[in-house]
């Protein structure tokens, strides 16, 4: 396998820039690398290789005539949930068929328009519904961290497991991901990577597959802090085809990465010291937390109180917003149809048969909480929790400039540990759900590898609007942490 595919995408543009290599060089290397590796891993659902390699030739072409974009030549891969034109992207389940869709994603568009190549599309977990990529109708991805002494297969965690994997295993230089609950920052904290979770608004919704709609947000998953910025920087845009996007300038978070911490305060939520946390865990913030110390950034101890009614207010919320979103899929507009007698069983077996029994569960969830007699006691009442919530933040970012957690209360565990209860499952996303209730940006940045070898995330939490602050903290923990271990090589 070519060194290519170990760069970082800057290092990698450098070298684009430089002529050290070219992209159709660049993008060949990822493509051998991805047909070596696939089947063991399953990070891709879709390959693309002579797309990519026509586009990397374009991009060649635009470079030698002085005309580079900011991701001029550089292949990525991209979460099935993403609408890629003329290629097949069904969120990883059965219901979507074989569909192709006929326009592109506003996110996949700003990257193209950059000059990015598209290596392909990337497993996830069906409908983004899932922390461990066990739900896609292509089966689970491997994460390529395994434990020491342990030939278990562990899970890359999930929604976004296939861009987590990819970008872990050297099989692009940066991943698109979507986070609705945490499906950015987890999986990335489960494979030594970087992933960051804008503020609410920041990147078009238009073109990604709905899950949740008003906690959905698009976001890269990385190497480096250094390259989250730049990635993020060119998926974010205001877009008049989604209504939430916000009009505001999209800032050049790379400067902010080497800014440093100092004069920062930074808050620790007591909250997040949940019961039967793990020593590792908690040792693993105390590192975070005397690594900022040592930068110069001032510790406050801050309070989020209704932290511990985050999970459960999520898991109406989101259930319930899927339920509506995923109604389309009825197998007469949308979906892959499966006949019945009458419309009542042609509905009724096309749903049965499309969605996957996590996605059916969180639609039950849905329908029920939305039902008559039901709204007022579980959805309404959830919906004030997230408002309280919300309250928490902006009271506790009110005496600090940004908060520092674990990302996970645990590191990647193995197939099947937890798929069997749902609830466990859940109690996966209880530090990640908070800034999607709030719409709060959020990163996690790889901070050290646990007793049985796996990586561990800290996760830093900002003001809306203030991403910024979290790339200079991450940049500060990566550089602390100076997380260079590699999965070994069983792929
Ligand atoms: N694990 C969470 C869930 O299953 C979050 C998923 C996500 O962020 N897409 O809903």
């Amino acid at each position: 396998m070519s060194d290519l595919t170990q760069l970082t995408l800057t290092d990698a543009l450098d070298g684009l820039e430089k002529k050290t290599f070219s992209s159709v060089e660049l993008t060949q290397a990822f493509i051998d690398a991805i047909a070596a590796s696939n089947p063991a891993l399953n990070a891709y659902v879709v390959e693309t290789p002579e797309q990519a390699l026509e586009m990397a030739k374009a991009s060649d072409d635009r470079r030698a005539r002085g005309d580079a974009g900011k991701l001029e030549g550089a292949p990525l891969g991209i979460k099935d949930l993403y609408c890629t034109k003329g290629v097949r992207t069904t969120a990883c389940s059965n219901i979507l068929g074989e569909f192709t869709p006929t326009y592109e994603s506003t996110v996949t568009q700003n990257l193209w328009d950059e000059g990015a190549v598209m290596l392909g599309k990337l497993n996830m977990d069906e409908f983004a519904m899932g922390s461990s990529n066990e739900t896609s109708r292509f089966g689970p991805v491997s994460n390529p961290w395994k434990r020491a002494g342990d030939n278990r297969s562990l899970t890359p965690g999930g929604s976004s497991g296939g861009s987590a994997s990819a970008v872990a295993a050297d099989l692009c230089l940066g991943a698109t991901a979507s986070d609705t609950g945490g499906s950015i920052r987890q999986p990335a904290a489960f494979t030594g990577t970087v992933g960051i979770k804008p503020t609410y608004g920041r990147a078009s919704r238009y073109g990604m597959v709905a899950f949740a709609s008003s906690l959905d947000q698009a976001g890269p998953i990385s190497k480096t802090v250094d390259d989250a910025a730049l990635m993020l920087e060119v998926m974010c845009s205001h877009d008049e085809k989604d209504s939430t996007s916000l009009n505001v300038p999209t800032p050049h978070w790379r400067e902010n990465v080497r800014e440093g911490v100092k004069g920062l305060k930074i808050g620790i939520p007591k909250e997040y010291r949940v019961d039967g946390m793990s020593d590792e865990i908690e040792a693993l913030w105390q590192q975070g937390i005397d690594w900022l110390k040592a930068a110069g950034a001032e510790i406050v101890d801050v309070t989020l109180p209704h932290t511990k009614y985050a999970l459960p207010a999520y898991y109406i919320v989101a259930p319930a917003e899927a339920s509506s979103n995923l109604a389309r899929y009825d197998g007469m507009r949308y979906g892959a149809r499966v006949d019945g007698e009458d419309l009542t069983a042609t509905y009724e077996e096309t749903r049965a048969t499309g969605f996957g029994a996590e996605v059916q569960r969180r639609l039950m969830i849905g329908t029920y909480v939305l039902s008559s007699g039901y709204y007022d006691a579980y959805y309404l009442r959830a919906q004030k929790v997230r408002t309280r919530i919300l309250e928490d933040f902006t009271t506790a970012l009110h005496e600090c400039d940004a908060l520092l957690t674990p990302t996970c209360p645990s590191a990647a565990f193995a197939f099947g540990e937890k798929s069997n209860n749902p609830v466990e499952m859940y109690l996966n996303d209880i530090f990640t759900v908070t800034a999607n209730l709030a719409g709060l940006p959020g990163i996690s940045v790889p901070a050290a590898l646990n007793s049985e070898g796996l990586p561990l995330g800290l996760q830093v939490i900002g003001k809306a609007l203030d991403e910024a602050t979290c790339f200079r903290v991450g940049g500060e923990l990566e550089r602390a942490a100076a997380f260079t271990a590699r999965p070994e090589r069983w792929w």
